[in-house]
C-alpha cells in the first residue's frame, strides 16, 4: 500500500478553492525542498556530494539566495563551483592541441550538463509525482473528493499531464477509461471557458465595446498565463 501523505493538503487547497490544487502543493513542497537544502542537511556529505554534483536551476537558486542565509549558501556554492572548475579543467584538457573546435564542441557539452542539474528540482519532481498519484487515489476513492473536484477551478496543463501520467499507473480498465472522460471533459470546459474570457479581454479594447461590461474577463490574462505554464 503506497503512502498517500498527501491526501489532507489536496483536500485543503480543494477546500480553499485554489486556482490548481497542485499548484498549491507545489508552492508548499517547493519551499520545503528549498529549505531542506539550506538547513542542517547542507552538511551531510552524502547530500554535499549530490548538490556539489547538480547544483540548482536560475529558479531554485535565486531562491536560495532569498531565504536570507549568505553563509549556508556559500558553503554550498564554494565546493559546488570547485566542482565545476575542475570538470571544466579536465575536459579543456582533453581535446588536445589542433583540436579547438572540438575542444569548444565537448566544453559547451560539458557545461550543458553543469547548468542542466537541480537538486531542488529532482527533489520536486520525485515528491509531485507520489502526490498527482495521491491525487488520482482521492478522485478512485472518496466520492466526496471526487466530487469537490469536479466543482474546482481545475488543473494547469503541466499539472494536468502529471495527473494523467499518474492516474495510467495507478487505475486501470474501467476505472481509467472513466478518469480519462473526467479529466478530459472538466479540463476541455474549464479551458473554454477560460479562452472566452480572453476573448472577450480583447475585445473590449474595441471601441464599440467601451460602456460593455467586463464580465468575467478582468483579470483572464494571469489567469491563463497560469493555467498555460503553472505558477
Ligand atoms: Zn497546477
Ligand atoms: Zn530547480
Amino acid at each position: 500500500m503506497k503512502e498517500r501523505i498527501y491526501s489532507i493538503p489536496l483536500t485543503d487547497a480543494l477546500n480553499e478553492g485554489c486556482d490548481c490544487v497542485m499548484c498549491s502543493l507545489e508552492d508548499k513542497l517547493e519551499h520545503d525542498a528549498v529549505d531542506y537544502f539550506m538547513g542542517a542537511s547542507k552538511m551531510e556529505p552524502d547530500v554535499r556530494i549530490m548538490t556539489n554534483k547538480k547544483g540548482f536551476c536560475r529558479r531554485h537558486l535565486h531562491m536560495m539566495e532569498a531565504a536570507g542565509s549568505p553563509l549556508g549558501l556559500a558553503l554550498m556554492l564554494d565546493t559546488h563551483m570547485n566542482e565545476i572548475v575542475g570538470r571544466l579543467e579536465k575536459k579543456g584538457k582533453a581535446g588536445g592541441l589542433f583540436a579547438a573546435k572540438k575542444n569548444l564542441v565537448a566544453l559547451a557539452d560539458e557545461l550543458e550538463s553543469i547548468i542542466g542539474g537541480c537538486a531542488v528540482c529532482d527533489k520536486l519532481k520525485g515528491h509531485l509525482a507520489d502526490a498527482a498519484g495521491n491525487l488520482v487515489y482521492l478522485w478512485d476513492k472518496e466520492p466526496d473528493f471526487r466530487k469537490k473536484l469536479e466543482n474546482s477551478k481545475g488543473l494547469c496543463l503541466p499539472h494536468m499531464l502529471l495527473v494523467m501520467r499518474a492516474a495510467s499507473s495507478e487505475l486501470s480498465g474501467k476505472r481509467l477509461d472513466e478518469f480519462a472522460d473526467f479529466i478530459v471533459r472538466t479540463q476541455t470546459q474549464m479551458l473554454e471557458t477560460l479562452n472566452e474570457d480572453v476573448n472577450w479581454f480583447t475585445k473590449k479594447f474595441d471601441y464599440n465595446n467601451k460602456d460593455a461590461d467586463w464580465k468575467n474577463s478582468k483579470d483572464a490574462v494571469p489567469r491563463a498565463v497560469n493555467k498555460l505554464v503553472s505558477f
